[in-house]
Protein backbone atom coordinates (compact mmCIF):
# COMPACT_ATOMS: atom_id res chain seq x y z
CA UNK A 1 0.00 0.00 0.00
CA UNK A 2 1.48 3.31 -1.49
CA UNK A 3 0.32 6.67 -0.36
CA UNK A 4 0.54 9.99 -1.51
CA UNK A 5 -0.58 13.35 -0.89
CA UNK A 6 -1.21 16.01 -3.59
CA UNK A 7 -1.20 19.40 -1.12
CA UNK A 8 -1.78 22.72 -2.79
CA UNK A 9 -3.70 25.59 -2.45
CA UNK A 10 -7.24 25.93 -3.95
CA UNK A 11 -6.13 26.31 -7.43
CA UNK A 12 -3.41 24.58 -7.51
CA UNK A 13 -4.32 22.02 -9.72
CA UNK A 14 -4.58 19.42 -7.17
CA UNK A 15 -7.79 17.79 -9.44
CA UNK A 16 -6.28 18.11 -13.31
CA UNK A 17 -2.74 16.47 -11.61
CA UNK A 18 -5.06 13.77 -9.88
CA UNK A 19 -6.58 12.72 -13.02
CA UNK A 20 -3.04 12.44 -14.74
CA UNK A 21 -1.92 10.00 -12.36
CA UNK A 22 -5.17 8.44 -12.26
CA UNK A 23 -4.57 7.60 -15.82
CA UNK A 24 -1.15 6.10 -16.08
CA UNK A 25 -1.40 4.38 -12.36
CA UNK A 26 -3.81 2.30 -9.79
CA UNK A 27 -4.02 4.66 -7.71
CA UNK A 28 -7.17 5.50 -5.80
CA UNK A 29 -7.96 8.93 -5.62
CA UNK A 30 -9.59 10.19 -2.58
CA UNK A 31 -10.83 13.74 -2.87
CA UNK A 32 -12.21 14.53 0.89
CA UNK A 33 -13.52 18.16 -1.61
CA UNK A 34 -15.71 15.28 -4.13
CA UNK A 35 -16.69 13.13 -1.00
CA UNK A 36 -17.94 15.92 0.39
CA UNK A 37 -20.01 17.35 -2.97
CA UNK A 38 -21.36 14.37 -3.11
CA UNK A 39 -22.89 13.94 0.53
CA UNK A 40 -24.31 17.20 -0.25
CA UNK A 41 -25.77 16.37 -3.07
CA UNK A 42 -27.41 13.23 -1.79
CA UNK A 43 -28.41 15.65 1.21
CA UNK A 44 -26.84 12.68 3.42
CA UNK A 45 -26.70 13.66 7.72
CA UNK A 46 -23.07 14.61 6.54
CA UNK A 47 -23.53 16.45 3.69
CA UNK A 48 -26.03 18.55 5.42
CA UNK A 49 -23.67 19.17 8.41
CA UNK A 50 -20.81 19.78 5.94
CA UNK A 51 -22.62 22.12 3.36
CA UNK A 52 -22.72 25.53 5.75
CA UNK A 53 -18.81 25.02 6.21
CA UNK A 54 -18.59 24.79 2.09
CA UNK A 55 -20.50 27.35 1.48
CA UNK A 56 -18.88 29.91 3.24
CA UNK A 57 -15.12 28.12 2.29
CA UNK A 58 -13.94 26.96 6.43
CA UNK A 59 -12.85 23.83 6.79
CA UNK A 60 -15.39 20.89 7.88
CA UNK A 61 -14.67 19.08 11.12
CA UNK A 62 -11.85 17.02 11.57
CA UNK A 63 -14.28 13.95 12.78
CA UNK A 64 -16.52 14.35 9.76
CA UNK A 65 -13.69 14.00 6.95
CA UNK A 66 -11.76 11.40 9.36
CA UNK A 67 -15.28 9.03 9.38
CA UNK A 68 -15.05 9.89 5.24
CA UNK A 69 -11.67 8.83 5.02
CA UNK A 70 -11.48 5.63 7.29
CA UNK A 71 -14.56 4.30 5.37
CA UNK A 72 -12.69 4.63 2.67
CA UNK A 73 -9.54 2.88 3.21
CA UNK A 74 -11.37 0.37 5.06
CA UNK A 75 -12.94 -0.03 1.53
CA UNK A 76 -10.10 -0.32 -0.21
CA UNK A 77 -7.86 -2.05 2.39
CA UNK A 78 -3.82 -2.93 2.63
CA UNK A 79 -3.86 -3.94 -1.22
CA UNK A 80 -4.48 0.02 -2.82
CA UNK A 81 -2.47 2.53 -3.30
CA UNK A 82 -3.99 5.88 -2.19
CA UNK A 83 -3.65 9.64 -3.47
CA UNK A 84 -5.08 11.92 -1.21
CA UNK A 85 -6.43 15.53 -2.59
CA UNK A 86 -7.56 17.86 -0.41
CA UNK A 87 -6.48 16.16 2.96
CA UNK A 88 -4.86 16.22 5.33
CA UNK A 89 -5.57 19.93 5.16
CA UNK A 90 -4.37 20.53 8.91
CA UNK A 91 -1.49 19.17 11.20
CA UNK A 92 -4.39 17.60 13.21
CA UNK A 93 -5.41 15.76 10.10
CA UNK A 94 -2.50 15.24 9.39
CA UNK A 95 -1.34 13.05 12.51
CA UNK A 96 -4.79 11.29 12.47
CA UNK A 97 -3.95 9.99 8.73
CA UNK A 98 -0.49 8.90 10.18
CA UNK A 99 -2.44 7.03 13.03
CA UNK A 100 -4.89 5.30 10.45
CA UNK A 101 -2.47 4.33 8.20
CA UNK A 102 -0.43 3.20 10.98
CA UNK A 103 -3.59 0.66 11.56
CA UNK A 104 -2.66 -0.70 7.56
CA UNK A 105 1.10 -1.00 8.40
CA UNK A 106 1.58 1.62 6.07
CA UNK A 107 2.72 5.59 5.67
CA UNK A 108 2.90 9.34 3.74
CA UNK A 109 5.56 8.02 0.96
CA UNK A 110 5.30 11.24 -0.80
CA UNK A 111 3.89 14.67 -0.24
CA UNK A 112 3.60 16.55 -3.64
CA UNK A 113 3.67 20.21 -3.06
CA UNK A 114 1.35 22.26 -5.83
CA UNK A 115 3.39 25.65 -5.61
CA UNK A 116 1.51 28.57 -7.12
CA UNK A 117 1.65 32.58 -7.20
CA UNK A 118 -1.65 34.07 -5.62
CA UNK A 119 -3.14 35.76 -9.14
CA UNK A 120 -2.32 32.41 -10.91
CA UNK A 121 -4.81 30.56 -8.26
CA UNK A 122 -6.86 33.14 -8.00
CA UNK A 123 -7.10 32.93 -12.16
CA UNK A 124 -7.65 28.99 -12.01
CA UNK A 125 -10.33 29.28 -9.75
CA UNK A 126 -12.43 32.18 -11.03
CA UNK A 127 -11.76 30.35 -14.61
CA UNK A 128 -12.53 26.68 -13.59
CA UNK A 129 -15.58 24.77 -14.56
CA UNK A 130 -16.04 21.17 -14.21
CA UNK A 131 -18.75 18.37 -15.59
CA UNK A 132 -21.04 17.64 -13.61
CA UNK A 133 -21.42 13.92 -14.92
CA UNK A 134 -17.58 12.62 -14.51
CA UNK A 135 -16.34 15.06 -12.73
CA UNK A 136 -13.24 16.25 -15.50
CA UNK A 137 -12.37 20.03 -14.96
CA UNK A 138 -11.36 22.27 -17.40
CA UNK A 139 -10.42 26.23 -17.42
CA UNK A 140 -12.57 28.76 -19.46
CA UNK A 141 -9.47 29.77 -21.10
CA UNK A 142 -6.24 27.64 -20.42
CA UNK A 143 -8.04 24.59 -20.59
CA UNK A 144 -11.51 24.96 -22.60
CA UNK A 145 -13.78 22.36 -23.92
CA UNK A 146 -14.62 22.01 -27.62
CA UNK A 147 -17.87 23.39 -27.32
CA UNK A 148 -18.72 25.58 -24.77
CA UNK A 149 -20.28 24.45 -21.78
CA UNK A 150 -19.86 20.95 -22.45
CA UNK A 151 -17.54 18.09 -21.69
CA UNK A 152 -15.00 16.71 -24.14
CA UNK A 153 -15.15 13.34 -22.20
CA UNK A 154 -19.09 12.22 -21.70
CA UNK A 155 -20.69 15.15 -23.15
CA UNK A 156 -22.14 16.40 -19.70
CA UNK A 157 -22.90 19.64 -19.09
CA UNK A 158 -20.57 21.72 -17.74
CA UNK A 159 -20.95 23.58 -13.93
CA UNK A 160 -18.93 26.60 -11.82
CA UNK A 161 -18.76 25.76 -8.11
CA UNK A 162 -20.69 27.34 -5.91
CA UNK A 163 -17.55 28.35 -3.84
CA UNK A 164 -15.63 29.41 -6.65
CA UNK A 165 -17.20 32.38 -6.64
CA UNK A 166 -14.50 35.76 -5.83
CA UNK A 167 -15.66 36.57 -2.51
CA UNK A 168 -15.51 32.70 -1.32
CA UNK A 169 -12.35 32.06 -3.21
CA UNK A 170 -10.40 34.53 -0.76
CA UNK A 171 -11.80 33.00 2.38
CA UNK A 172 -10.27 29.79 0.72
CA UNK A 173 -6.78 31.61 0.19
CA UNK A 174 -6.86 32.61 3.65
CA UNK A 175 -7.94 29.19 5.28
CA UNK A 176 -4.99 27.60 3.59
CA UNK A 177 -2.65 30.24 4.48
CA UNK A 178 -4.04 30.05 8.26
CA UNK A 179 -4.42 26.22 8.38
CA UNK A 180 -3.03 24.02 6.05
CA UNK A 181 0.48 26.05 4.65
CA UNK A 182 1.67 24.81 7.84
CA UNK A 183 1.72 21.21 6.70
CA UNK A 184 4.63 22.05 4.46
CA UNK A 185 7.12 22.14 7.01
CA UNK A 186 5.23 19.42 8.79
CA UNK A 187 6.22 16.80 5.94
CA UNK A 188 9.12 18.83 4.77
CA UNK A 189 10.65 17.97 8.29
CA UNK A 190 9.15 13.84 7.65
CA UNK A 191 11.25 14.11 4.39
CA UNK A 192 8.58 13.16 2.12
CA UNK A 193 7.80 16.58 0.66
CA UNK A 194 8.56 17.14 -2.88
CA UNK A 195 8.01 20.38 -4.22
CA UNK A 196 6.46 21.20 -7.71
CA UNK A 197 6.57 24.06 -10.16
CA UNK A 198 2.67 24.37 -10.28
CA UNK A 199 2.83 26.95 -13.16
CA UNK A 200 4.14 24.43 -15.19
CA UNK A 201 2.04 22.72 -18.06
CA UNK A 202 -0.14 20.41 -16.49
CA UNK A 203 1.43 17.27 -18.73
CA UNK A 204 5.15 18.67 -17.53
CA UNK A 205 3.78 18.12 -13.58
CA UNK A 206 2.27 15.00 -13.75
CA UNK A 207 5.64 13.05 -15.48
CA UNK A 208 7.51 15.27 -12.68
CA UNK A 209 5.24 12.96 -10.36
CA UNK A 210 4.69 9.75 -12.37
CA UNK A 211 8.77 9.92 -12.26
CA UNK A 212 8.90 9.87 -8.96
CA UNK A 213 6.22 6.98 -8.02
CA UNK A 214 8.33 4.98 -10.49
CA UNK A 215 10.60 4.64 -7.14
CA UNK A 216 8.09 3.11 -5.37
CA UNK A 217 6.88 -0.52 -5.60
CA UNK A 218 3.42 -1.33 -6.67
CA UNK A 219 1.05 0.46 -8.99
P1 LIG B 1 -11.86 21.14 -2.27
O1 LIG B 1 -12.69 20.45 -3.30
O2 LIG B 1 -10.68 20.31 -1.83
O3 LIG B 1 -11.46 22.53 -2.67
O4 LIG B 1 -12.79 21.29 -0.97
C1 LIG B 1 -13.98 22.06 -1.00
C2 LIG B 1 -14.43 22.36 0.42
O5 LIG B 1 -14.69 21.13 1.12
C3 LIG B 1 -13.42 23.07 1.29
O6 LIG B 1 -13.45 24.48 1.11
C4 LIG B 1 -13.83 22.64 2.68
O7 LIG B 1 -15.00 23.33 3.09
C5 LIG B 1 -14.24 21.19 2.47
N1 LIG B 1 -13.10 20.25 2.62
C6 LIG B 1 -12.55 19.44 1.67
N2 LIG B 1 -11.57 18.69 2.18
C7 LIG B 1 -11.47 19.02 3.50
C8 LIG B 1 -10.62 18.61 4.56
N3 LIG B 1 -9.65 17.70 4.37
N4 LIG B 1 -10.83 19.18 5.78
C9 LIG B 1 -11.79 20.08 5.99
N5 LIG B 1 -12.61 20.52 5.03
C10 LIG B 1 -12.46 20.01 3.78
Amino acid sequence: MNTIILLGAPGAGKGTTAEGIKAKTRYVHISTGDMLREAVRNGTPLGREAKTYMERGELVPDDLILKLVEARLQEGGRDESYMFDGFPRTIEQAKLLAQLLAKFHAKVDYVFFLDAARDVLIDRLTGRRICRECGTNYHVRNIPPKREGVCDACGGELYQRPDDTEETIVNRLNVFRKETEGLITFYDEEGVLVRVDSAQHRDKITAEILEMLEELAGP
